[in-house]
């Protein structure tokens, strides 16, 4: 059977009935550029990776130096400038006892890795009974096997792969009296089998932008060190910045045990993932027996190419004032953003940090959206029932009004389209 496009499969795509996907042949600061000349503001920073816009000269420069040296070699008995520089740089930035970092190739290995880290920390410290997990509906932490099984039941299709998937205990983020109880008498039950408990902190990005306060936060903290679990820190998505801090959790003030990085790492120029251990975590590795070690290393592990992205992007952290730009943005967010709240249709306005989402009530003719947001010139890609913007944090803001203008004009009419469709 023929499809749309020969040879390529693509991602959470039926590929019988696709839209036939734009072809970019460009990217260039805020823009993607079409094959047809069309050129698109990147609401959504190519999946919240491109946080200094797309092809920023210092990463480029720092890339090519680099590519020209050494773009890649094996990691294994092997060290390198860029690697330990890197982990250097991400100890200092990071709170005090996350200082051990372990690089991987993307953000669902990099959960794996923190899950091993966490089930074997038991192991090695002779308590062989905990192997499970404690996370949270709407969470996400990526589509391999282990960070499915953490994953919201629905987005991680708990029910379609039940029994190849490790049973988790799910609970509900604690936000009120009702959560709260349930969160907590889920962690009383569990606590002998749970190795880790492991959250988005602030911002649950791909299971609708759903938002948590820091007080919420330290609460799933202080549990987790009560029960003995690991508090894991997924801040793939939130990470440098996107929660207008560097680090999102530390707007809670809280002490994770593990940290994973991700996404927005190397600038959106290149892939690589990092989990980020304490001290105590790490020394539960070290042992005269060779088997108490961790047994994990990606063939492209802290690939060079991508450090020096990496480095080249904790640069511009240093010396562009990024996290005033994310400030800013969030405040012409909610300026521009909030009347939305008020119209028919429309079920709640979410802003936070560069994050500003409009849940709708309900989802429908998703390709009519998406084309005609390309017609006002903006790249967006909505999920679940939440049209977002998580844009570049170099954004102009005549460009971000452009956004916001767009989707104060399309969704209403998007949303009128669903009445008249139910009316029929
Ligand atoms: C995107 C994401 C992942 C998975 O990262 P990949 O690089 O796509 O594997 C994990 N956790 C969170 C919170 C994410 O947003």
């Amino acid at each position: 059977m023929s499809t749309p496009i020969p040879h390529l499969w693509l991602p959470y795509t039926q590929m019988q009935t696709m839209t036939p996907p734009l072809r970019a042949v460009r990217t260039a600061g805020t823009r993607i550029i079409l094959d047809d000349g069309r050129d698109l503001i990147d609401a959504v920073s190519s999946w919240w990776t491109a946080c200094h816009g797309y092809n920023h000269p210092h990463i480029i420069m720092a890339m090519e130096k680099q590519l020209h040296n050494m773009p890649h070699v094996m990691f294994g008995g092997l060290v390198h400038e860029p690697a330990e520089r890197l982990a250097a740089r991400l100890a200092t930035i990071l709170p005090k006892p996350l200082n051990r970092v372990f690089f991987a190739d993307s953000g669902s290995v990099a959960v794996e890795v923190a899950m091993k880290m966490a089930v074997q920390y038991r192991l090695n410290r002779g308590d062989s009974g905990r192997t499970r997990f404690l996370s949270f509906r709407d969470g996400y932490h990526g589509d391999t096997l282990a960070a499915m099984s953490v994953t919201d039941p629905d987005e991680g299709m708990h029910a379609l792969f039940k029994g190849y998937l490790p049973e988790q205990v799910i609970a509900p983020i604690p936000r009120d009296k009702a959560s709260t109880t349930e969160f907590h008498h889920l962690l009383e039950i569990y606590r002998h089998e749970i190795a880790g408990v492991i959250v988005e902190p602030l911002v649950q990005c791909a299971g609708g932008m759903k938002m948590h306060g820091p007080e919420t936060l330290k609460i799933i903290a202080e549990a987790a060190h009560d029960a003995g679990a690991a508090l894991i820190c997924d801040e793939i998505a939130v990470n440098f910045g996107r929660a207008g801090s560097l680090f999102a959790h530390t707007q809670a003030n809280i002490a994770p045990d593990i940290i994973c990085l991700g996404k927005a790492l190397t600038g959106g120029a290149i892939n690589l993932a990092a989990t980020v251990a304490t001290t105590d975590i790490f020394e539960a590795f070290l042992s005269e027996d060779a088997d108490a070690a961790l047994m994990h290393g990606p063939t492209y592990m802290a690939t060079p190419l991508a450090c020096a992205a990496a480095n080249a992007s904790l640069d511009l952290f240093e010396t562009e004032p990024r996290l005033q730009q994310v400030a800013a943005i969030e405040a012409q967010l909610k300026r521009e953003l909030a009347p939305l709240a008020d119209l028919p249709g429309i079920a709640d306005v979410r802003v936070k940090g560069a994050i500003g989402a409009v849940e709708v009530e309900n989802l429908h003719d998703l390709d009519w959206l998406k084309g005609q947001f390309v017609d006002a010139g903006i790249w967006l890609r909505p999920f679940g029932n939440v049209i977002y913007t998580m844009p570049p944090f170099t954004v102009t803001p005549a460009e971000l009004s452009n956004i916001t203008g767009a989707m104060a004009e399309i969704i209403p009419r998007w949303a009128a389209r669903a009445g008249e469709n139910r009316g029929t």
